[in-house]
């Protein structure tokens, strides 16, 4: 009977540990798959994005806890789809979560974002995409801080941090040669 309290907390450690996204290899539940108004092949993606950001902008897969660029960020400005540039988030629905991911309380626009039903794990969860490419971001979650008490749980490489600074200047014309 003595290893059953151990046992019980491994569990408990293995479903905390995968609260936060689905891996790569993860079963996943066929759910219709929305239509997007970016859509490429997955050679065209592999060509536009690194190893790590197709792994989990097009397959899904989630970064390691803490490992991110952004989960610690506090700088002032927008977060990015990094797939196509859409603008997901206000770093001042920024909040501190801990867990590791950058973590929202809302998106930037309400219409920024799609969502499916996300059976995998046994767990039933809401994925966030990107509404343009269709790019895995993360889940929601309903255990964030008022007043929208939404927890967005995104991998900081399914992001691209734009300075405020940045986007209010006007883009330098090309170089002429
Ligand atoms: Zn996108």
């Amino acid at each position: 009977m003595k290893l059953l309290i151990p046992a019980m907390l491994a569990m408990l450690l293995t479903v905390i540990l995968v609260s936060c996204g689905a891996k790569a290899d993860s079963p996943t539940v066929a759910t219709p798959a929305p239509t997007y108004e970016i859509t490429k092949t997955d050679a065209e993606w592999k060509a536009q994005l690194s190893e790590h950001e197709y792994n989990v902008l097009r397959d899904k897969g989630t970064e390691r806890a803490f490992t991110g660029e952004y989960w610690d960020n506090h700088e002032d400005g927008l977060y990015v789809c990094r797939a196509c540039g859409l603008p997901l988030y206000d770093s001042k629905d920024k909040f501190t979560s801990g867990t590791g991911w950058p973590s929202y309380t809302r998106p930037a626009q309400a219409d920024s974002l799609a969502t499916v039903t996300d059976s995998a794990w046994g767990m039933s969860r809401t994925e966030l995409l990107c509404k343009r490419c269709g790019g895995h971001l993360g889940h929601v979650f309903g255990d964030g801080p008022a007043p929208t008490n939404e927890r967005h749980c995104i991998n900081s490489v399914s992001l691209r941090f734009v300075p405020r600074a940045e986007l209010n200047s006007t883009p330098a014309p090309p170089a002429t040669p």
